[in-house]
């Protein structure tokens, strides 16, 4: 069984791991306007009295093989645009287009059969596994559901899986308090890996977990990924994180993309003012250089997605705003050649 105390710390220095990086025509999953509200009701009647705006015209591309990352605070709907994705919610409007099929569009037996190409590995590894089911079974499951191995081929094929995430295949009849955090985990993706999916949402997926297992986890998902081509879009608050595993970085604030640019540009040449007030705030291994940087502080809290403020959403927290931010709201332009970003002021910044 893979050791886990001997990780190292998540830098937040750029990996040497090779980066996938997927060409323009290789798009597997094309987000379009994408909007998800949920309407909120009160009263006996039950009556709608607004929406919130979880989701409002999002859109982005991930190329086969890709690592997109979504980051922003909580709340501002990363995890729902990854559900909205999979088809784990109704979405308001919009498209996603996976593998050339319109999955908004996609009802019934159709749908179910392209679900199997995606899956979703969550943030809380207590939480997602069953405790009454054995490590075995809950990695079987989905090859029963789907229909893809019974008997002796169902075990060999959990065995399998186990060993793809560096488990030892004899604990496939232990139950989930057996294990420690990283290693639930490990069973969370080996559920994920067993359908043979293209593309996989991590919802948070090692957030819940100690620094060092956050390491080792990530390296084994981008060793996962080389091997089998996989395509992520790796959800997380944390940019640190983010910056180890993903080729592309989107950074959502309230609903909104606000910044959408390569890893390496993000953190070399960061330009809406939400993304600098992020990466201000990640450690930077030098205690001498981290005590004597400038961090910004945003204040007050993100506004409330149900009544939303006009003009730039980010303008009630940004140090920059001018007039011009509190009535028109800005548009996504283009920085330099794949860096796109929000904001009235990127000339200025
Ligand atoms: Fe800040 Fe204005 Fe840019 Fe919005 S448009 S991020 S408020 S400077």
């Amino acid at each position: 069984m893979s050791d886990e105390s001997t990780g190292t710390a998540v830098s937040d220095q750029p990996s040497d791991a090779p980066r996938q990086r997927a060409s323009v025509e290789d798009v597997l999953v094309d987000v379009k306007n994408l909007v998800k509200y949920f309407p909120v009701t009160a009263g006996v009647l039950r009556r709608k009295v607004g929406d919130v705006k979880a989701v409002d015209d999002v859109s982005f591309t991930i190329g086969r093989g890709e690592t997109l990352g979504l980051v922003g605070e909580s709340g501002c709907g990363k995890t729902t645009t990854g559900r909205c994705i999979l088809q784990l919610y109704d979405v308001t409007s919009g498209s996603v287009v996976f593998n050339d099929v319109d999955l908004v569009q996609t009802k019934g037996e159709q749908l179910r059969r392209m679900r199997r190409h995606m899956q979703l590995i969550f943030q809380d590894p207590f939480a997602s596994l069953d405790p009454r089911m054995t490590a075995g079974d809950i990695i079987g499951e989905p090859l029963l559901v789907h229909k893809i191995a019974k008997g002796n081929e169902y075990r060999e094929r959990v065995a399998e899986l186990l060993s793809m995430v560096e488990l030892d295949p004899a604990v496939a009849s232990r139950y989930p308090h057996e294990f420690s955090g990283g290693q639930r985990q490990r069973l969370g993706i080996a559920r994920a890996l067993a359908v043979n999916p293209d593309f996989i949402v991590c919802d948070e997926a090692v957030s819940a977990l100690d620094v060092s297992i956050q390491a080792q986890i990530i390296t084994l998902l981008m060793r996962l990924r080389e091997e089998f081509n996989l395509t992520y879009l790796f959800i997380a608050h944390d940019l640190a994180v983010v910056r180890n595993i993903s080729d592309r970085v989107a950074v959502m604030y309230l609903g909104k993309i606000v910044e959408i640019t390569t890893s390496d540009q993000l953190y070399a040449n960061p330009r809406h003012p939400y993304t600098i007030s992020l990466l201000s705030a990640v450690p930077i291994p030098d205690p001498v250089v981290d005590r004597t940087r400038e961090r910004i502080v945003l204040e007050g809290d993100v506004p409330s997605p149900m009544n939303p403020p006009g003009g730039c959403p980010f303008h009630t927290r940004c140090p920059q705003a001018t007039d011009i931010c509190r009535t028109q709201v800005p548009e996504m332009k283009k920085v330099d050649e794949g860096h796109m970003a929000s904001c009235h002021l990127l000339d200025a910044i």
